[in-house]
């Protein structure tokens, strides 16, 4: 096995209130190798995103990360001086967050955002810097006349894709994308996705993809992990994952979607409200939506075992 770019160990991150300790992500541990795309999939409020921005140290108060490590290349990112952390953070590993084509510059043009970005982190001149936002913007499928524009001339899918050139300008080992299409239509959203498939190819950086949309990283992830109220429940390569899931919630995630090739069939969904952090069941956090649930399930909280070379539940019932 190759040498994991990021590896992830135990990793707790809190939200602390008045009411309580709300843990969005309990004990995560997780490695993604150079090249791989790693997917993350879970309902809204499983504690995706905490686990992205903590990646980064980009969590803000009241989230804590209490225990755990984060290893990058080797290096201990939770141990960073600020100045390791800025390098780091454009450097290494870049994020394009759920809503990032909404957080481009209004009054400045594209041009402008995509040389800034580049001349604050490389000596290189301003005619140098233009005409790597030209490769930038021809990279994901725009024309350099665009630098020109307003982030308001542009279309979404536009601006989403300025976004993600914004992303790729340091040339990072690791990208890590928070829901960057959904807000976008699934034509442009998979147009997107395809050509990112594609640079990924070509530069060869690795990506840690975060949706909720479990048929849209079934096609694009070498591994998938499943995360329940803050938990790692199913982890394992990605054709596995959506074609054969062990644990049942994960197979209640993926009936919940319909594919776009895949045959129509009923969407049966989970029963049951996501689970609230401030108050999870004893037992298996799962535990009141399940159908497969036996006694054990309310008692023991299940370990996330390795069940097949590489492959792992936590299900009492696997
Ligand atoms: P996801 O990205 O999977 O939708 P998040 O990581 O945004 O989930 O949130 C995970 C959980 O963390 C939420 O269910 C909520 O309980 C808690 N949480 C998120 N943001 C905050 C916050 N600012 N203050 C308190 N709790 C929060
Ligand atoms: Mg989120």
């Amino acid at each position: 096995m190759k040498k994991a770019l990021l590896e992830i160990n135990n990793l707790c991150v809190d939200y602390v209130s008045p009411n309580g300790i709300a843990r969005a992500v309990d004990h995560v541990s997780l490695t993604i190798a150079p090249g791989e795309t790693v997917g993350i999939a879970g309902e809204s409020g499983c504690g995706k995103s905490t686990l992205a921005f903590a990646i980064a140290r980009l969590h803000k108060a009241p989230a804590l990360i209490s225990e755990g490590q984060i290893l990058y290349e080797g290096r201990d990112v939770l141990k960073m001086s600020d100045k390791e952390l800025r390098d780091f953070r454009w450097n290494d590993v870049s994020i394009v967050f759920q809503s990032a084509m909404n957080s481009l510059n209004p009054v400045i043009t594209i041009g402008e955002q995509v040389t800034d970005v580049i001349m604050a982190h490389k000596r290189i001149s301003l005619k140098e810097a233009n005409k790597k936002a030209v490769e930038l913007l021809n990279i994901v499928g725009m024309h350099g006349d665009r630098l020109q524009s307003f982030a308001h001339q542009l279309s979404g899918g536009m601006r989403q894709r300025v976004v993600i050139a914004i992303a790729l300008a340091l040339e990072p080992k690791l990208i890590i994308m928070d829901e960057p299409t959904t807000a976008l239509d699934v034509v442009v959203e998979r147009e997107i996705l395809n050509e990112l498939y594609d640079l990924k190819e070509k530069f060869g950086f690795s990506i840690l993809f975060i949706s909720h949309d479990l048929s849209l990283m079934g096609e694009i992830a070498d591994r998938i992990g499943v995360m329940y109220a803050g938990k790692m429940i199913e982890l394992g390569d990605a054709k596995t994952v959506f074609s054969k899931p062990s644990h049942p919630y994960t197979k209640g995630l993926i009936s919940s979607f319909p594919t776009i090739h895949g045959p129509k069939t009923r969407l049966y969904g989970i029963p049951g409200d996501p689970v609230d952090l401030l108050r999870l069941p004893k037992g298996c956090n799962f535990n009141p939506r399940c159908n497969d649930c036996t006694e054990i399930c309310v008692k023991d909280e299940p370990k996330l075992l390795e069940r097949n070379a590489g492959y792992k539940v936590a299900c009492h019932n696997i």
